[in-house]
Formats: structure tokens, C-alpha cells, sequence
């Protein structure tokens, strides 16, 4: 990463300084507004702990949901200034803000003491975050001497807080943004070989940009999920109720010819298991992809695909995954996206994981220790995935700023 890194400021601009964090903290709550998974606050833990030591006043800034400008407490950061003081025990005392910018907060972060934490209020109780106020990014970086991103779920986003501040103060990268780009680097751009994607979800018009992108990077493409059904019904086969995109036939012939001439071999279902009804307990079958009755679904892959899929996958030594296998939130239609749970962390390949659906299967499975990597990001992962520029990265300060 040619963008100026946490370890690799000058430590006299830390020490005893303001140093905001910005983080995504936009945790999943309960109607009870308890934090139901805590992954992403527990992933910053590293940069924290790190300017814990270097004796910084350490503030956070992060959104929570959509507020659309306005206050409202069912969005308030409480709860998350709450877990992080649990995880940070007496290591340091950990204050919540009344506010996010303005002279009350400025007060209250010359009040703490060094070695403290301080959890702004939502940065989303402001419209100008999201409409990127340059009077906003300002108010913000009025309120500490160096800026660290960490918020890698958020760096698709071009809002005040991730691409505003670094015109002011030094703007460097915290350890969970370079051990996301690290990772997505070594596995994508620079992967040990046999690479193989794995892909699934619902639309092809969502991931057309990543399936063009990763046909000139992988050695194999797994196609699962909705995805399928365009690509089967582009070489004429009858699709019977499943989701079709018909708008993209073409574009997915262009793309099977495109992966066919670059020698990528691009794998599709060889059977579904389809239904009546799109619910649970909905009759079911297993039939082979030429088989699709007229007036079915199909919503997941059969086990003749989970074995070809595990197949494919096992002679990998780099493998990448977004999107399930099919509507893996029912019961019913779930078991091809946990064999591929099951298939990945068996293999001994070094595999990368990201996007909200395919992490939740992991987390369902138990299995999340048992992958290389998962990334906290869902549409950041995806922009890079297809060959995208992050802004929040690309707006840090260059490396020789150290
Ligand atoms: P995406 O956000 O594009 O990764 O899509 C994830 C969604 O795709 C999940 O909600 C799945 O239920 C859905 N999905 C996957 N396979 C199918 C399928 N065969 N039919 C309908 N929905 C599907």
C-alpha cells in the first residue's frame, strides 16, 4: 500500500496526542438495542490498544444505521461505547461524547486524560457526513492532530468522515484496513496458484464488474447462487420460474466467450433442487440443470454440484468467496451453501471470504475460526473485488508524509 500506515508516523505525532479513529461500528442491534455481533468493534481492538500505549487521547468516530441526518437515540452510539469499555476493561476508561462536533465535545476531549478513549455521538446525526460538507470534514478534524481510517466497511463511501479529514491532519491507515487489503491483495492480485472464485447471490447485474474482473485474474470461476440461471438460459436452457435477468443474456455470452478465450474455466450448476413455492416447507425435488420443470424454482444447487464444486476447489491454494449458493436463509435450500462452508475450510487453500450473506454463513456454520480470512466489509469488498478504487484509501496521506 503506497498510503502512509499507522506504524510508520513519526511516534512524537501520537504521543500524548488527539488521535480519531474512524471506525465502522455499524453493528447489528436488537429491538432491545443490544449489539447482536460484535465482530467489527472487536477488529479495531489492535489500532486502539495500539495508541492506548503511545498514551494518545484516543477518539472514535463511526456511524450507526440510517438516521438520515437527524438525531435519534435509537441510533446513539451508547451501546457500542458500552462493549468497547468491556473489552477494554481498566486498560482505559472509555467516555461517550455528548455529540460529534461542536464545543461541548472539543471540552469534553480537553478534559480527558491521555490514555483515555472518547466515543463520538453518530456521525450520521449530521446530514453533512453523508452529503460530504467540507465545513463538516473540517469540524471533525478541529477536534485531533492525526487521523487514523480503520473503517474498511465503509470505504466504498465518499461521506465527510472518509475522505474529508485528510486535507487538515495526517491521515494514515489503522492495522484492520491494511490486514483487509493485505489480505484481498495476496488473494487476488497476487494469489498462489490454482485460484479459484466462488461465486453466487442473486443478480448477475450486481456482479457482472467482479466476474469480468476476476475471468483475468483466476485460474477457475464457480458460479452458484440466482447468478446461474442468466448464464443457463444464455446457452438456451429453460430456467422454469428461477430468477433470470433477461437484460443480461448478452452480456453473460460475451462473458462466457471472454473466459473460454483467456483459458478460465467457468464451472455452472449441474443440478438444483427446486421448488413449488418460494417458502420452506414448499415440496421439493432434486433435478439436473437440463430438468427444470416449467412452473418450478430452483433455490440451490444439487449434491452432483456440491460435488463438483468440492472437487474444483481442492486442488486450490487461493480461494475467494462472495455470495451463497442459493436462498440460504431457508432451511430447505441452505445445504449447498454450507457444503461449500464445509468444502472451503477443508481445503488447505488460503481462502478470503466477504460480503454480508456469505460471513453470515460462517457465522451460522461456527465455522469463522476455521477460514483464513473474512472480511468486515460487505460493499467495500465487493468495489474491490471489481478492480475498484476505494476513496476512503484513496484519500490518505501518501506514505513519504511519515
Ligand atoms: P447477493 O446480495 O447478491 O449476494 O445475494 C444474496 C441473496 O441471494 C440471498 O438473499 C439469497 O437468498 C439469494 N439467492 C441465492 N440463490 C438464490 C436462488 N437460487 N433463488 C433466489 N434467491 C437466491
Amino acid at each position: 500500500m503506497d498510503k502512509l500506515y499507522i506504524k510508520d508516523i513519526d511516534i512524537q505525532k501520537i504521543h500524548g496526542k488527539r488521535v480519531m479513529v474512524r471506525t465502522d461500528y455499524n453493528v447489528p442491534l436488537d429491538e432491545d438495542g443490544n449489539i447482536t455481533d460484535d465482530t467489527r468493534i472487536r477488529a479495531t481492538l489492535p489500532t486502539i490498544n495500539f495508541l492506548l500505549d503511545e498514551n494518545a487521547k484516543v477518539i472514535i468516530a463511526s456511524h450507526l444505521g440510517r438516521p438520515d441526518g437527524k438525531v435519534n437515540p435509537k441510533y446513539s452510539l451508547k451501546p457500542v461505547a458500552r462493549r468497547l469499555q468491556g473489552f477494554l476493561k481498566e486498560r482505559a476508561n472509555v467516555i461517550m461524547a455528548e455529540d460529534c462536533i461542536g464545543t461541548k465535545v472539543k471540552k469534553q476531549i480537553e478534559d480527558m486524560h491521555c490514555g483515555d478513549v472518547i466515543v463520538l455521538e453518530n456521525l450520521r446525526f449530521y446530514p453533512g457526513e453523508e452529503k460530504n460538507d467540507p465545513s463538516f470534514a473540517k469540524e471533525l478534524a478541529n477536534l485531533c492532530d492525526v487521523f487514523i481510517q480503520d473503517a474498511f466497511g465503509n470505504c466504498h463511501r465518499k461521506h465527510a468522515s472518509m475522505i474529508g479529514i485528510d486535507g487538515f491532519v495526517p491521515s494514515a491507515a489503522g492495522f484492520l484496513l491494511k490486514k483487509e487489503i493485505d489480505y484481498f491483495e495476496k488473494a487476488v492480485n497476487n494469489p498462489m496458484r490454482p485460484v479459484v472464485a466462488l461465486l453466487g447471490g442473486a443478480k448477475v447485474s450486481d456482479k457482472i464488474k467482479i466476474i469480468e474482473n476476476l475471468s483475468k485474474k483466476m485460474d477457475k470461476i464457480l458460479i452458484g447462487g440466482a447468478m446461474a440461471f442468466t448464464f443457463l438460459k444464455a446457452q438456451g436452457f429453460g430456467v422454469g420460474k428461477s430468477l433470470v435477468e433477461d437484460s443480461m443474456l448478452d452480456v453473460v455470452k460475451n462473458l462466457m466467450d471472454m473466459s473460454k478465450k483467456n483459458g478460465i474455466k467457468l464451472y455452472l450448476p449441474v443440478d438444483f433442487v427446486v421448488a413449488e413455492k418460494f417458502n420452506n416447507s414448499a415440496e421439493t425435488k432434486v433435478v439436473p440443470y437440463q430438468e427444470i420443470p416449467e412452473n418450478w424454482i430452483a433455490l440451490d444447487i444439487g449434491p452432483a454440484t456440491t460435488k463438483l464444486f468440492f472437487e474444483a476447489l481442492q486442488d486450490a491454494k487461493t480461494i475467494v468467496w462472495n455470495g451463497p449458493m442459493g436462498a440460504f436463509e431457508f432451511d430447505a435450500f441452505s445445504r449447498g451453501t454450507y457444503a461449500m462452508v464445509d468444502a472451503v475450510t477443508s481445503s488447505h487453500a488460503s481462502t478470503i471470504v466477504g460480503g454480508g450473506d456469505t460471513d453470515m454463513a460462517f457465522h451460522k456454520s461456527g465455522k469463522t475460526h476455521e477460514v483464513s480470512f473474512i472480511s468486515t466489509g460487505g460493499g467495500a469488498f465487493l468495489k474491490l473485488l471489481e478492480g475498484g478504487v476505494l476513496p476512503g484509501i484513496a484519500s490518505l496521506s501518501d506514505k513519504n508524509k511519515a
